[in-house]
């Protein structure tokens, strides 16, 4: 009978700004057997942001029911909005061998780190944090006053990102795209 294993988790945390999305988007295109968690938030929808494909968007007063029921495996606070992961969907994945992907804040990354020692912990860093202010400048989904805190929030995880066990550089998009995959695959070899 062939043997059993439980798919891996990867947690992928940066500062906002970084192209965690994008660089995860296309290790989802790339990859099979590899899933992203759909995370429950009380921030609003952006333009173009679809409820259960981005996010699942929720009230405080639901979030906190959900906090009280034990439905997150991990949660947090970010500048202002509450943030969790869905505990039952990433752990039905993971018992039928799918690999998961968190793209979450370093809180977040810091209670998985410590339930799950055997989670994968990679941080996406930018080339400078002129290079982020510049991104979330154009990405223009912020008020001045959220902006300012995102950065602030960055460079206070810029700081953190030691406790990771890799780090990927997102200058040139192919490259940490690359550095991503060859992570995730040197992590299902471990496995044959
Ligand atoms: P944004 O508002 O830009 O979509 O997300 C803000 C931050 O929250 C990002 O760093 C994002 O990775 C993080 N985040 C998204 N979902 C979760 C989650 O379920 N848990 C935690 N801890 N952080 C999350």
């Amino acid at each position: 009978m062939a043997s059993h294993r439980l798919g891996h988790l990867f947690v992928v945390s940066g500062p906002s700004g970084v192209g965690k999305g994008t660089v995860i988007a296309r290790i989802l295109e790339q990859i099979s057997g590899i899933e992203k968690s759909i995370s429950v938030t009380t921030r609003k929808p952006r333009p173009g942001e679809i409820n259960g494909k981005d996010y699942f968007f929720t009230s405080v007063e639901e979030f906190k029911e959900m906090v009280k029921q034990g439905q997150f495996m991990e949660w947090a606070e970010f500048t202002g909005n509450l943030y969790g992961t869905p505990v039952k969907w990433v752990k039905d994945r993971l018992s039928k061998s799918i690999d998961v992907i968190l793209e979450i804040e370093i809180q977040g990354a810091k209670q998985i780190h410590s339930q799950y020692p055997e989670a994968c912990l990679i941080f996406i860093s930018p080339p400078s944090i002129d290079t982020l202010e510049k991104r979330l400048k154009n990405r223009a989904t912020e008020s001045a006053e959220k902006l300012a805190l995102r950065l602030s929030k960055a460079n206070q995880e810029m700081s953190e990102k030691h406790m990771f066990q890799y780090e990927v550089l997102n200058d040139n998009l192919d490259e940490a795209v690359k550095s991503l995959a060859d992570i995730v695959y040197s992590k299902r070899q471990v496995d044959k």
